[in-house]
């Protein structure tokens, strides 16, 4: 993984729309600084007897246009400093796609891989009994990030529930679909990531139905958009996951390459494939790039070398900010992750308002909504781009810090 300060990177990006746009000084002070963030200690009983405290944190960034939203991430590297960076991203991502929610990241220092399942359910019944006095349908609803699971977000809400003294779905989202989770969730970023892909084609003039795909990363986020990119017709000639990647001129097909992965652990040696590697995946002759594993993968030396037309951000943060100049001279059209991956945190939303309504929709329903948020937000963002002849990034940005600054503007400082 690249060495990166996300929250310097997030705070860049986020200073070149405010100067672009002249955001007001006084609103500028405001909006770059958290809200609200709560640091607990978190004891939890381990199999072996002894006693383990965790770190866990709750950050609230902005709440001007509705409750927080944001996932909890179990890692061993969270710090207050990465979980402050990703609830300031949350806020200008939902503001881009115009869904009515604030900005706001959780996460537990801790190692997920080295648990039994029997400490991870006390650790996140007693983090979230530690963290109840901030979340609520109402106040944050928090889903899930790295390492943790519809599983997890069941036990949040049973958690939540069990101290209130009735049920509460809509305290949290990315819940199983039996607890009041949203269909179509699973799909979600994918999803809406093709849906901006299928914009952008038609915005740069290329026809999808014979793009070739390069996709780094084939989780979630990666092994689904391969599949709904070729159910347009594209042909995915390189995938890759941690242990390497793999390239076919002629394309592969995405189901079986996943089956491969599920069987050996890997989408390398999959059968009439040649080896590659990450970096060489990246720069791969192809028209769409969807970087869609980790952050800092897309350096200033990997830019320059890029062949790609369009690259459709699953990952959050995957291009540092002098790598995004140098795309954007080369006429790169990158549609960034607060856009191409908002499809996550749509869908989040509809099972919300779903949960709120104890009414469900079926998951055509959930796809067109999804695709009329998505159409409406990439068209806003491409709005903004020629208005401030500036890269599509930063025009997202303008997009999202404009509707979080009125709203503040038009609630006043309090008191
Ligand atoms: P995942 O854990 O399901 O998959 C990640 C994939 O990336 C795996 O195939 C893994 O092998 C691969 N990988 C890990 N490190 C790598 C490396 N250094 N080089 C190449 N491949 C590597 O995760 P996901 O849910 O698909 O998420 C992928 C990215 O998309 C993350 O940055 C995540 O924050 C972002 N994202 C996901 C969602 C979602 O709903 N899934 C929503 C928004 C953003």
């Amino acid at each position: 993984m690249a060495k990166t300060n996300v929250y310097e990177t997030a705070l860049e990006q986020f200073e070149k729309a405010a100067m672009l746009m002249k955001l007001d000084e006084n609103l500028k002070k405001v909006l770059r600084r958290p809200k609200r963030e709560l640091h607990v200690s978190i004891p939890v009983k381990m199999d072996d007897g002894r006693l383990e405290v965790f770190d866990g944190y709750r950050v609230q960034h902005n709440i001007a246009r509705g409750p927080a939203k944001g996932g909890i991430r179990y890692h061993p590297n969270v710090t207050l400093d990465e979980v402050r960076a990703l609830a300031f991203w949350m806020t200008w991502k939902c503001a881009v796609v115009g869904i009515p929610y604030g900005g706001a990241k959780g996460g537990v220092t801790c190692d997920p891989k080295k648990m039994s399942s029997g400490e991870l359910e006390r650790l996140t019944r007693r983090y979230i009994s530690e963290i109840s006095i901030v979340i609520g349908p109402t106040k944050d609803i928090p889903a899930p990030d790295v390492y943790t699971n519809p599983q997890i977000m069941a036990w949040i809400m049973d958690t939540y529930s069990m101290n209130v003294g009735y049920s509460v779905p809509g305290v949290v989202t990315g819940k199983p679909v039996e607890l009041g989770g949203s269909r179509g969730r699973n799909e979600a970023t994918a999803r809406g990531l093709t849906f901006t892909v299928i914009r952008a084609a038609k915005h740069t003039g290329l026809d999808l139905s014979n793009a070739r795909v390069a996709i780094q990363g084939y989780g979630n986020a990666g092994s689904i958009a391969a599949q709904l990119l070729s159910e347009q017709g594209a042909k995915v000639i390189a995938v890759s996951d941690s242990k390497g990647g793999i390239y076919s001129e002629a394309g592969v097909d995405p189901i079986k390459v996943l089956e491969h992965k599920r069987e050996t652990g890997s989408v390398v040696d999959f059968p009439g494939t040649k080896r590659i590697s990450n970096e060489e995946l990246l720069t791969v002759d192809c028209d769409v790039l969807v970087p869609a594993a980790v952050e800092g993968v897309i350096t200033k030396e990997i830019a320059q070398d890029i062949k790609a037309k369009i690259i459709a951000e699953a990952a959050n943060g995957p291009t540092l900010p002098e790598a995004d100049e140098i795309l954007y001279k080369k006429g790169v059209l990158v549609i960034p992750d607060i856009l191409a991956n908002a499809g996550g945190v749509t869908v989040s939303y509809f099972e919300w308002v779903q949960d709120l309504q104890s009414f469900f929709w079926n998951v055509e329903r959930v796809r067109t909504e999804l695709r009329r948020i998505m159409d409406e937000a990439f068209d806003g963002v491409m709005e903004m781009k020629e208005k401030y002849n500036t890269d599509p990034r930063t025009a997202a940005y303008i997009l999202a810090i404009n509707r979080v600054a009125e709203a503040t503007r038009l609630r006043g400082i309090y008191p």
